[in-house]
């Protein structure tokens, strides 16, 4: 039987309504988009009793935030390693502290507010499944530890005692992360924020800023501050950040519920969020309800213009990848669904101000959920205090500076491929050359 391409996520609860926006309307602060960037912000807002409304094109959680794999770790798509041998320790520290306070964020937001998302403890571990990839778990154990964080190298040897494949060389595993329904998190945290005071209306597009005035197919709203949290239709609204802003694609699948047996022999003693050293990855981990869920690329369709609908093809690699890593299993994928996400050619998230217009700011590109949840908690804190604005940081002990912060999420910081060649060589190109710059050299 097809799989079915609704992501599985949204079978779980049907969203719970907010109105559209069909009058006139003024507010203190707008912030606009309803994935984990936007409500994150709102809330950080809300708690510093501001008059806030959110306005979002579809429901909350209808974006990349809610169609996501829902790890929860700081490692989205660039690791520790990466990120000191592209900046040195010193500023891979400072972003990595930053990511890590998405990730505190997040979980204080569950255990506090009791939001049922199906909530996961479980640790990450990094696999090497070539010769190759090896060499990379080995780094990012060793800047791991460099950089006083906690982290465990498996060889092959040993490996057999976490996963139950043969197909993979080394891994390295580190604590503190968690799995997620994702837009159960969002609607979760939507309906928490409305009890706060939060206006929120859905079905309701931003389709032109001008000044103080937001434009929405029936009403229009004056505010005083506006927030963009929209990824990668930022564009839309702020056509001259075309160039920096593109897209990548990924796929994911579930299967039905695993017997106890099935389990064990994927995971013979913890459940591990577990994802590979390729460029374009695979990414695997068991669901409060024991389903397997698998994510991964596909070369044809990563760097594609257009959302792929192919969920066979999908569907035919994830479960090609699944029987090449455990042949002993023989599982059948019932949800396959693409979803896109927002990149810079670095990697690293745009958040800015519109210097001609400073009461507009935006965020795009936080290439991962803990990203997102610190970039929109950031950009309310220059909201709320911008001359002493700071991040917290993931143990609470030290803060980020906003002002060093800002100088790395610029979009007019160098990249590693200046993203107006794309204008010669194409966009695709120009992002996966980026990308593999990055990561790899
Ligand atoms: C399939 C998939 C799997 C992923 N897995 C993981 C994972 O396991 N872990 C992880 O950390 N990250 C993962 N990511 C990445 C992560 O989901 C995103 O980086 C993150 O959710 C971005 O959050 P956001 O709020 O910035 O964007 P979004 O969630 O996309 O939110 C932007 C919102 O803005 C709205 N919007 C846009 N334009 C307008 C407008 N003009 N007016 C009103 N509203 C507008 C959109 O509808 C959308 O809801 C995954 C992404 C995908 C697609």
């Amino acid at each position: 039987m097809q799989p079915s391409s609704e992501p599985f996520w949204f079978t779980t609860k049907s969203p719970s309504p907010s109105p559209q926006l069909t009058t006139n309307i003024k507010t203190d602060v707008l912030v606009i988009g309803g994935g984990m960037a936007g409500l994150s912000c709102a809330q950080r807002l809300i708690e510093s009793g501001r008059q806030v409304t959110l306005i979002e094109q579809d429901f909350c959680g209808s974006g990349a935030s809610g169609k996501s794999s829902g790890f929860i770790t700081p490692d989205s798509e660039i690791e520790l390693s990466s990120l000191i041998a592209n900046y040195g320790p010193i500023k891979a520290k400072r972003l990595w502290e930053f990511v890590l306070s998405g990730v505190d964020l997040i979980r204080h937001n569950i255990e506090h507010y009791q939001i049922a998302c199906d909530y996961q403890l479980q640790d990450s571990l990094f696999i090497a499944n070539s010769h190759r990839g090896q060499q990379h778990v080995t780094e990012e154990n060793k800047a791991r530890q460099n950089l006083g964080y906690q982290s465990t190298l498996y060889s092959k040897d040993s490996l057999n005692s976490i996963i139950g494949s043969a197909k993979f060389f080394s891994a390295v595993r580190y604590p503190q992360t968690f799995g997620i329904n994702s837009y159960l998190y969002c609607q979760g945290l939507k309906d928490i924020l409305v009890d706060a005071g939060l206006k929120v209306f859905e079905q309701t597009p931003a389709l032109k800023i001008v000044d103080h005035l937001v434009t929405t197919p029936n009403g229009q709203i004056e505010a005083q501050k506006i927030i963009i949290c929209a990824d990668r239709w930022l564009p839309n609204l702020i056509p001259a950040l075309k160039p920096e802003i593109y897209h990548v694609q990924t796929f994911l699948g579930i299967t039905s519920p695993l017997t106890p047996t099935e389990l064990k022999s994927i995971f013979p003693t913890d459940h591990l969020m577990v994802w590979d050293t390729s460029l374009i990855y695979n990414y695997f981990r068991i669901t409060g309800d024991n389903r397997l869920l698998i994510g991964g690329g596909d070369l044809v369709y990563t760097y594609a213009k257009n959302q792929s609908n192919n969920t066979t093809r999908a569907a035919a690699r994830l479960t090609h990848y699944l029987k090449t890593k455990f042949p002993h299993l023989n599982l059948t994928l019932t949800h396959v669904w693409p979803g896109l996400l927002g990149v810079t050619p670095d990697l690293l998230p745009i958040l800015g101000t519109l210097p001609q217009n400073p009461h507009i700011t935006y965020l795009s590109c936080a290439t991962g959920l803990p990203w997102a949840a610190a970039l929109g908690h950031l950009t309310a804190e220059l909201i709320i205090e911008p001359s002493q604005s700071s991040a917290l940081t993931a143990n609470k002990t030290t803060e980020l500076s906003s002002a060093e912060l800002l100088n790395d999420f610029s979009p007019t910081r160098k990249f590693p491929l200046n993203p107006r060649l794309a204008s010669v060589i194409s966009t695709p190109l120009t992002f996966a050359t980026s990308h593999v710059i990055t990561k790899y050299l």
